[in-house]
């Protein structure tokens, strides 16, 4: 009897960001060049954002499809392993790996998956390792979305998340794409850093995350910009919608961190509440709802952690 190839889907986090976006398109490439009778399918949980469009221009490859339920599907999670993160419906797909490089969430499963997580600074330094060890050749379209990922996710290696490993894989893929990876990361940057046509809602869900903190909900938010002066106009609005957005979704509090690349600083934006939490984290006093903290830039090694602390 004929069948069709099933269709699995490789999707990275809702509200995706470049890391996400990369995992997705080159681990179904390393999966379609394996032999599988499978056909892997990139995807993406949600609209990409202006630097993942960048980068797709840059290199030449197409914007991926977007699923947003994935109820009855095969799938495969990138960049992230938590259910509130995930497409809808997730606990009622077939989940068939997870590649992340991310805490271990809540997903589980009925029976044994391939389960590969790596503290890296990006998924796509995992993936690109992978392409290696499978003996697989990256192509320049490849290699030029994973380099992207991994100066994206490491901001230009500036965070604390940033290892060895994905400096290496950079350097690698680099010599692949033939670009001085520094001077293209800033370019990068710079497209990130166009928040021009955004809109409030667009810098508060951008790059936006749920988290439990023992019971507490919150949505924590991240926007990356070369110099936050840019933003400073706009805090009073940014702080308005992050009060719609809490109570919208129900959440004791939003928290959106404005990160400045170049100072390598964060102003740590909180709306709801226990603020007595939030100061207590960033051992600070807030005013006009926001605490500014030096050498701050990432999300998950930065503020996730000492927030877990102070709800214990
Ligand atoms: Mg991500
Ligand atoms: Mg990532
Ligand atoms: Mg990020």
């Amino acid at each position: 009897m004929f069948h069709l190839a099933d269709n699995v889907y490789v999707v990275g986090h809702k509200s995706p960001d470049t890391d996400s976006v990369a995992a997705a398109i080159s681990y179904a490439n390393l999966k379609n060049q394996q032999g599988m009778p499978e056909i892997y399918v990139p995807a993406a949980a949600g609209t990409i954002n202006n630097e993942t469009k960048f980068v797709l221009e840059h290199f030449g490859v197409p914007v991926p499809e977007t699923i947003t339920d994935a109820k009855g599907k095969k799938i495969i999670l990138v960049d992230h392993n938590e259910v509130g993160q995930a497409v809808d419906n997730i606990k009622e797909a077939d989940l068939l790996e997870v590649v992340d490089h991310h805490k271990i969430g809540d997903i589980q499963t009925g029976s044994p998956i391939f389960f590969h997580n790596e503290p890296v600074g990006s998924t796509a330094t995992i993936i690109s390792a992978m392409y290696d060890q499978y003996k697989v050749p990256i192509t320049k379209e490849m290699a030029g979305v994973m380099m992207s990922a991994i100066l994206s996710d490491t901001v230009l290696f500036k965070s604390p998340t940033c290892t060895d490993k994905d400096k290496a894989q950079v350097e690698k893929l680099a010599k692949i794409v033939g670009e001085d990876y520094q001077q293209y990361g800033i370019a990068m940057l710079t497209a990130k850093s166009d928040i021009s046509s955004k809109t409030a809602r667009d810098i508060v869900k951008g790059d936006y995350k749920h988290f439990d903190f023992a019971g507490t909900k919150a949505g924590i938010g991240q926007i990356e910009v070369m110099d936050l002066s840019v933003l400073a106009p706009r805090k009073k609005e940014i702080l308005e919608d992050m009060e719609k957005v809490r109570k919208e979704e129900g959440l004791s509090f939003v928290l959106i961190m404005l990160t400045d690349v170049m100072k390598e600083a964060s102003d740590l934006l909180f709306v709801g509440s226990p603020a007595d939490k939030f100061e207590k984290a960033f051992e600070g006093k807030m005013e006009n709802n926001s605490i500014y903290k030096k050498g701050v830039l990432s999300r998950k090694k930065q503020v996730i952690p000492p927030l877990e602390a102070a709800f214990k």
